[in-house]
């Protein structure tokens, strides 16, 4: 019977994806912008980013000395920030510290921000040929059920055993192809409505053959995650929005977002007067929004007020309304301001 990579390779060959943008190149810099984009998003959403990113943003060395403004721009959407910092500064540290050139040395790809083990192997097989495991979400689901795992996968004892399930399969040639071919057979074949009838696993797959293909992966254990409140102001002056830019480290850091009310015993006017040094009236208030995070669950009650005049002090910025869609805002606040 032929090896599980012999039979993904073939497999690959006939029903594989061929055509992803990142398939198209050997370039380590390009191969790495699409494995940090993939990380937290699927493919139909990342390719229109992808390809704008790259459009952009060509080279090493052009992201290492872009602005980081730009650079947010072209994540605003895509979510998880903190990957497009990770590129950003990883760019940087790959200009400054190792010599401009994009490490082919799997140790060194692990010290730049962002990447960690999977990630450094899908660029080390498909930009340098390198015999090298990668544990994503899809490939954790199809190893947990062809050696039917029967224990949640983000433990740390079943991480290690489907690490060495992940090396111990690994063919001598070819990494590139098995490489894509496990990551497209977790996409479309072993996904969430699982289709074994074509999967080229199906002899062998021990989920399949017991019948319990429907019982694994063994969801996370459910945890409530809490909710937090802010209450934001949208404070307009004709078609322009007042923004601020948050401070690196949080959540939205580096992106500009509405102002957020520190109720300090004074009111809304009171403290935008105060704050901004701008005269309003109220238009609306107590409008509500939500959005979930990875820990917490975020409740945005905001109002609306008319401002005097644009003579604002305490940093900030203007936003026409007609250019928010491709501004540096978070997706939430980008939603709330394009209701108006
Ligand atoms: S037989 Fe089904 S469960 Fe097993 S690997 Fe293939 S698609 Fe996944």
């Amino acid at each position: 019977m032929r090896s599980f990579a012999d039979q993904l390779i073939a497999w690959h060959s006939k029903s594989g994806r061929h055509h992803l943008p990142w398939q198209q190149t050997k370039d380590p810099y390009a191969i790495w912008v699409s494995e940090i984009m993939l990380q937290q998003t699927q493919v139909v959403t990342v390719i229109k980013y992808y390809q704008r990113f790259i459009k952009k943003f060509p080279t090493l060395q052009t992201l290492a000395y872009a602005d980081e403004e730009e650079v947010m721009k072209l994540w605003s959407g895509l979510g998880y920030y903190r990957r497009a910092r990770f590129l950003y500064g990883g760019a940087q540290m790959i200009m400054n510290e190792m010599g401009g050139k994009f490490p082919s040395d799997f140790e060194m790809m692990m010290q730049i921000p962002g990447i960690g083990r999977s990630s450094a192997g899908a660029i080390a097989a498909f930009a340098f040929n390198q015999k090298k495991a990668i544990l994503d979400g899809n490939v954790k689901r199809v190893l947990a059920r062809y050696f039917l795992i029967t224990q949640w996968t983000g433990l740390p004892k079943i991480e290690k055993k489907l690490w060495d399930f992940a090396e111990s399969l690994l063919p001598a040639k070819k990494i590139d192809t098995y490489t894509q071919a496990l990551m497209d057979l977790g996409a479309t074949l072993c996904n969430k409505t699982p289709q074994c009838h074509l999967c080229p696993l199906k002899k062998t797959c021990l989920a399949f053959l017991q019948n319990k293909v429907q019982l694994v992966p063994i969801p996370k254990p459910k945890k409530k995650i809490p909710t937090k409140t802010a209450e934001m102001f949208i404070i307009k002056h004709h078609d322009e929005i007042l923004v601020v830019k948050q401070s690196q480290g949080g959540i939205w850091g580096g992106l500009w977002s509405l102002p957020q009310f520190e109720r300090k015993a004074m009111t809304a006017q009171t403290w935008i007067k105060k704050y901004f040094g701008l005269d309003t009236w109220l238009i609306k208030k107590n409008l509500k929004a939500s959005t979930t995070f990875t820990h917490y669950k975020l409740k945005i009650i905001y109002s609306i007020f008319e401002a005097k005049s644009q003579h604002a002090k305490s940093p900030h910025s203007w936003l026409s309304l007609s250019s928010i869609e491709g501004s540096a805002t978070p997706a939430i606040i980008k939603k709330i301001l394009l209701k108006l």
